[in-house]
């Protein structure tokens, strides 16, 4: 058996009946990552001899976890104690965080194995890791195509089998939409579900932690492992949570799903199109009720998330000023250091994002574009109010297209930035969507279908998302690598 192949849930199940030894998964997956990761370029870093010392202490050990012996990949701007944490920028090389992240942390408690840390945009910023500052991520499904962004590193390892499942992160789409170009399950939780201690902040208020996996039963189990309040995380709720595996079984007969007109748009790819109308009746035939519901703000999404995304980006991003993280340029004074530092440090995309936010907000704009989105994201967060007043969850496209080529979009970030046009508005809801695959394009391309639910209501998601994935077998495809 190829063990590298396997999902998380399963592997857990071949482990407890001890017909697989961890060592087992992890010979085989980082024998998968040596023969394949020269061509895919998932991993920033590996922890190789980490992972085998862990195996072996986690063996003599009597913790006992949900995930005992399961090696995980970790998107590299989740800070894990000792190990170089890059955000892809240079501005972060060498910076070793001297403190683990409470997603980690609690892996860490539930006995998983960290393999290595993943690639992305440059902090987070992009929609197909070639804003990277180390290289290229390419898609498993076709290596000439982007794995999507910004944690395309993440999905494309676990589309490739280069471990049994990842961690992103999603300010904008960065979890779902690369799921979506990669064909595998990626799923954003409402905002606060999971802490952000320890996540390298992009946009505060929009950031969210979330699992990437090889199928829906595993994104909830790893959700279960990182759910919950963090005192070191303001944002985070003290919500009890419940087990997210607990109803995936559960029929979806009598669930009223909304379809949302505004999704359905100009640009958007017929084969798409096509396979989002199949998945719908799918859902149809399980007994769900299909509804049409209108989010009439849709169309102003894009343009508000880019004035408080980058807004909070400015801001956060002050901090990087050479003298306490990574990188630091020479200067003749303490200013021009800072200011050289900044220069060579952060790549095009951070600096565009840097300068559009300052504007945002500078005195005689911040009325008229952060206040002004601010208001937007109100009316945004409302829609979403008033359609699941009618329906439990809501399906959508992820993406308006399957994967795009290398270089396509490089030159014209507009493009780019539109690509995110289907997931941008949950985060600035602050609900939960899961992007699981619903079909291939004629080219061989995964396509991603969205279920998003009400805030606090991931159950409901994966349970949809699980009967939907249930009666397909879209989740058993693999690339040909
Ligand atoms: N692609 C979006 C952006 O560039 C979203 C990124 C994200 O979710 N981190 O901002």
């Amino acid at each position: 058996m190829e063990l590298f192949r396997l999902g998380i849930s399963e592997a857990l199940h071949l482990l407890d009946k001890g017909e697989i030894s961890s060592r087992d998964i992890l010979d085989s997956v980082f024998s998968r990552i040596e023969a394949l990761d020269d061509r895919v370029g998932a991993f920033i870093s590996l922890a190789r001899d980490q992972a085998y010392d862990r195996m072996e202490y986690l063996k003599v050990s009597e913790e006992r976890g949900l995930l005992s012996g399961i090696p995980l990949a970790i998107k590299d701007n989740i800070c894990i104690k000792g190990i170089e944490t890059t955000c892809a920028s240079k501005m972060l090389k060498g910076f070793i965080p001297p403190y683990e992240s409470s997603v980690t942390e609690r892996l860490l408690q539930d006995g998983y194995i960290l393999l290595g840390k993943t690639n992305l945009d440059e902090f987070a910023m992009g929609s197909s890791t070639e804003n990277s500052g180390c290289f290229v991520t390419h898609n498993p499904w076709d290596l000439d195509r982007v794995p999507g962004g910004s944690s395309g590193g993440s999905a494309a390892a676990v589309a490739a089998d280069e471990c049994l499942g990842a961690l992103g992160s999603d300010t904008g789409g960065s979890i779902r939409q690369p799921a979506a170009f990669c064909g595998v399950v990626g799923f954003k939780p409402t905002y606060g579900r999971v802490s952000r201690y320890g996540l390298v902040a992009f946009a505060s208020s929009l950031d969210q932690i979330g699992p990437i996996t090889k199928n829906v039963r595993d994104a909830a189990l790893l959700l279960n492992v990182i759910s919950g309040h963090d005192p070191r995380d303001s944002t985070s709720v003290s919500l009890e949570v419940p087990d997210f595996t607990a109803g995936l079984d559960r029929e979806i007969r009598g669930l009223k799903i909304g379809v949302p007109k505004e999704y359905f748009i100009e640009g958007l790819d017929p084969e798409v199109e096509q396979g989002i109308k199949d998945a719908i009746g799918v859902l149809e035939r399980l007994g769900a009720e299909i509804v049409e519901v209108s989010l009439p703000h849709t169309g102003y999404a894009v343009a508000t998330y880019y004035i408080l995304a980058t807004s909070e980006a400015s801001s956060n991003l002050a901090r990087f000023d050479g003298v306490k993280y990574g990188f630091r340029a020479d200067g003749k004074d303490l200013i021009d250091m800072y200011m050289e530092t900044r220069a060579q440090g952060f790549g095009p995309e951070v600096k565009r994002r840097i300068m559009l936010g300052t504007y945002a907000l500078s005195a005689g704009y911040y009325d008229a574009y952060y206040k002004k989105a601010q208001q937007v994201r109100t009316l945004i967060k409302l829609d979403f109010e008033e359609a699941f007043k009618k329906v439990d969850v809501i399906v959508t496209p992820t993406t308006p297209t399957a994967a795009f080529r290398i270089g396509d979009k490089v030159s014209d970030p507009l493009q780019m930035y539109l690509s995110d046009i289907f997931t941008i508005s949950i985060n600035l809801a602050g609900v939960p969507a899961l992007s699981s695959p619903c079909g291939y394009t004629s080219e061989g391309l995964p396509v991603g279908l969205q279920v998003i639910g009400k805030h606090f209501d991931e159950e409901t998601v994966l349970r949809v998302s699980h009967a939907y994935e249930q009666s397909t077998d879209w989740h058993t495809k693999r690339p040909g690598l």
